[in-house]
Parts: C-alpha cells; structure tokens; sequence
C-alpha cells in the first residue's frame, strides 16, 4: 500500500467525502483517512435535511429561488445570532456556497440520492429549499463505492494525530497506523469538537460543557487540534448553542407535551425558540410523544437520545409514567390527531408547518415519550479560510497547502440555526476545494488579505458603566 498521494484529507464525513471524490474525478491521487471503522460521519447520524437553492424540485413547484435570496436569508439569520453571540459571518464563503448548492443537488442525484419532500421553515427559509432525503445511510453506502469506483485509497480506523511541516509547508499526516505524505495538499475535514468536553471548557462555561451532544463520538476536534499547531485562526468557537438533543425528523411525528399535558410550542420552530419555550415549563419538564410507527420507523433516532424512552399500551399509562395529566394529554393527543385529519395547513395553536408525511396521527399502541434535554448543537466554530478553503494564520495569511471544509471551517457555521445547512456546506464546499486543489486553480492572493482588520482601532465604543 501507498502511503503517499497527491491529496490527504482527515476525516470521511460529506466534507470529506465529497473532496475526495471531486479531487479524484479531476485526476489526483487521494488518500482518505477516517477514524471510524465506516465512512459518513455525522451525515450517516443525521435527519438529513438539506438545503439548496434553484434545484429541479423547486423548478417543479414553480418556487423561485437563486443565491441572491438564500443569501439574504443567511445574513438574517447572522443578525438574529449576533444577539447572542460575537461572530464572524464569511459572506464571501457564503456567497461561493449559495451559488454552486444548486449543483449539489444534481450532483447527488446523480449519484442515486432521492429525496422526499419539503420541509418549510418559514422563519429562517423565506422560500421552500429545505428537503430530506429518503434514507441517511446511503451517506455511508453510496459514498463508499464510488470512492472505491474512483480510486480513492479509504483508510479507515485510522485516527489523523499531526500533521507534518517543512520548509513552512503541510507535507503530509501523522496518524496512529503511521504517516502519509501530500504532495499537493492536506484537507482538514475531521468534523467538529462536540465530542471533547474539555476542549468545550475553553469556551463555554463549565456547566454547558459537560451536556450531551448527538452523533459520532469521534468528532473530538483532531482536526482543530492540528490546524492550530501550524498556526490556523480559529473562529466563532464560542458559539456552542443550546438544542433540544433530537432529531428534526423525530420531531415531524411528534408532538411536545408538558407535565400538564398540554403542547406548549412549534415542535418544529428554530432551535433556540424550542429552549427557551421548554424551560418555561413547570420544572423545566416536557416529553415528545409518538406512538409504534413513529417508533419503529425512526429508531435510529431514537436510540441516539440521551434517555431511552418510556412507553405503554395506553395514553393514560404513558400520562401515569411521566407524570403528566392523563385526562389533558389524552386530550391534546386527539386535537392534535383532529388537526392532521382537517384540510388546514398550518397547527391552530402555535403555527406549527412541519407536520408528519402523509399528516398521520399519533394512534398505533404502544405510545412513547422522550423526554426533551437540553444538550448542545452543533459548534459553528473552525478555521477562518478563503474562498479557496485555504487555512489563514492571525495575519489572513494562506499556511501552504492546508485547507478546512465542514465542520473544521468556521466562517459559514453560525447558520446552523436555520437548517439543513451543515451538510449540503459540506458536501459543496467539499466539491470545490477537491476541484481546486486537484486542478491548482486558485483564486486568493497568497498574501494577506484582512490585516487591516488587526489594526487597533481608537474608534472603539466604551460601555458607559453607571455608578
Ligand atoms: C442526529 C444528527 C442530526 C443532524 N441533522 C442534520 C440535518 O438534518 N441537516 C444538516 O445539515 N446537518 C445535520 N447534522 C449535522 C451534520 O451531520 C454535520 O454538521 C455534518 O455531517 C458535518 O460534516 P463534516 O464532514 O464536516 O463532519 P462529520 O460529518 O462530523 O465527519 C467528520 C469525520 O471525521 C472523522 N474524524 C474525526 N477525527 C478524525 C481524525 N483525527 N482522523 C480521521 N478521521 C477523523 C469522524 O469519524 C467523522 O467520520 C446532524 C447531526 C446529527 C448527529
């Protein structure tokens, strides 16, 4: 076996993935490292909601969309965010992903995903772009033999640990089964750091950083670690934001219920809504509620929920269990069951649009609860890179043949609220730079480009403290 290749990237998630296979299609020699024993990191984990912009599913709607309007939607989600958070929004990297996700779509298509249907999210989509596809797992299967079809050399269980530097360059990768050299560059796509509670220490306060996260344990910020040792600039890691620990998809059949019984919000509404909402309940306490299809169809869920659930042959049991109200929660299981079963589109309560496939109801015995736990989302933080997906040092500098796609690049994180919008990133920012590096065509000036931001400025407000 070779242990050297044109391009080495750390980490077989879409971004991964989808750099291997371009940068291969366009004739370099690749090496893909995983530390799993299977490729597809968090996209195989994952509901799989995806978002694009002027793809045939739109077309066939008659819903109109193009980057301009996708990237608007991106810069009003920032400014909700920039409430909360410092952050750093990457237009520019916004603006090349916007663009080129139209062709991700058929680029997926193309390679045998289907997909279901829309998933409006009025709030954070002003059109309908958000869609799923029809089964998680091809993230694992269909990936892996067209890597194999395109010669691309998958080594799996294999951890990346340092990557190896010369003369100021990125020549290659030290992993537990040995190092590989890069002739053309190395591709840091190892996913996220929710993995690692210590690292989260560093930047978020001691009590968030021990909650749960969902997905692979093996998102631990290798790929943070080792950027940072040659010099890359980190961004955005203090936004670690809150989450209802379940997947969207669990969510589409369910309904919250508090422990009086009674729904108390969008199930479906924007992550951080669904927090707040929950911990105005009495004692913080609420449960999602879904009955044996719901359970047996999305079990892969299910079972990545930090508490597995309860369940009972009747409502009232499941009341007695949780210790909610069973004459109340009997009750908003019917109206809720009554809702699906009339013409309206949207839940009279609380605007609820995401509703289950086919609008069925909550009726096949045994029911379940999930209790809902607040854990976190997804860190939006990574490296700042160009929109060659280069690596920058402190001074906006590129660090010679290093490039950051996914989870390990951190301009484009902070729109995770608004969904969908981690792995179609992945997968078309993974296209680009697997085209970019194979081909050598770049576009960024070598020399720094945002020093000018690093000038102290005496423009500064000062917050006036009163005595
Ligand atoms: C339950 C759940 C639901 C989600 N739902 C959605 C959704 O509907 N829509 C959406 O857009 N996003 C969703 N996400 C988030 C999304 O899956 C991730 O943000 C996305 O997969 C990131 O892609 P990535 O390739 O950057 O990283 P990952 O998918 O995390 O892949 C990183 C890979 O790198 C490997 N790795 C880590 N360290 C090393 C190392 N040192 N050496 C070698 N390999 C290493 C990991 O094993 C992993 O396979 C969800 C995630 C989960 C868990």
């Amino acid at each position: 076996m070779k242990n050297t290749a044109d391009i080495v990237v750390i980490g077989g998630g879409p971004a991964g993935m989808a750099t291997a296979l371009e940068a291969s299609k366009n004739g370099a020699s690749v090496l893909l490292l995983e530390a799993d024993t299977l490729l597809g990191g968090n996209a195989a984990r994952s509901t799989g909601y995806l978002a694009f912009q002027g793809f045939e599913m739109q077309h066939r709607e008659g819903l109109d969309d193009n980057a301009e309007i996708f990237f608007k939607d991106m810069v009003n989600e920032i400014k909700r965010q920039e409430e909360t958070y410092g952050i750093e929004f990457d237009a520019e990297l916004a603006k090349v992903f916007a663009k080129e996700s139209a062709t991700t779509y058929d680029w997926l298509v193309e390679l045998g995903f289907e997909f279901n249907r829309f998933l409006p999210r009025p709030l954070q989509h002003s059109v309908n772009r958000m869609v799923d596809v029809t089964d998680t797992s091809m993230f694992t299967k269909v990936f892996s033999d067209v890597l194999k079809k395109n010669d691309v050399d998958v080594r799996t269980s294999t951890r990346a640990r340092r990557l190896l530097l010369e003369e100021s360059q990125i020549v290659g990768v030290q992993t537990d089964n040995g190092s590989f050299r890069a002739n053309m560059g190395v591709v840091l796509a190892a996913g996220g750091y929710q993995a690692n509670s210590s690292l989260r220490k560093k930047y978020q306060p001691e009590h968030m950083a021990t909650t749960p996260y969902l997905g692979t344990h093996h998102d631990v910020g290798d790929g943070h670690i080792m950027g940072q040792e040659v010099g890359g600039e980190l961004i955005n890691m203090t936004m670690i934001p809150p989450l209802i620990m379940v997947g969207s998809a669990l969510v589409e059949d369910s309904i919250a219920v508090n422990t009086l019984g009674r729904r108390f919000h969008d199930e479906a509404g924007p992550y951080d809504y669904r927090v707040k909402e929950l911990n105005k309940q009495p004692n913080k306490t609420a449960h999602y509620i879904y009955d044996n299809q719901t359970y047996l169809k999305k079990r892969q869920l299910i079972d990545e929920m930090p508490q597995t659930p309860s369940s009972a042959n009747s409502l009232t049991e499941l009341a007695q269990i949780i210790e909610s109200d069973y004459k109340a929660l009997k009750e908003t299981v019917t109206q809720w069951n009554d809702f699906l079963t009339s013409s309206e589109e949207k839940d009279p309560d609380f605007g609820r649009v995401i509703l289950p496939a086919e609008r069925r109801a909550i009726i096949e015995p045994p029911y379940f609860a999930s209790k809902m736990i607040t854990g976190i989302n997804f860190p939006a933080g990574g490296f700042r890179v160009n929109a060659d997906l280069q690596v920058l040092n402190v001074y906006g500098e590129p660090i010679p043949k290093l490039f950051a796609v996914g989870d390990c690049s951190g301009g484009l994180g902070p729109v995770i609220g608004m969904g969908g919008m981690r792995i179609t990133p992945a997968l078309t920012l993974g296209r680009v730079v697997g085209r970019k590096i194979a081909t050598q065509k770049f576009e960024c000036s070598p020399n720094s480009e945002r020093l000018d931001e690093y000038i102290p400025s005496n423009t500064m407000k000062v917050p006036v403290i009163d005595d």
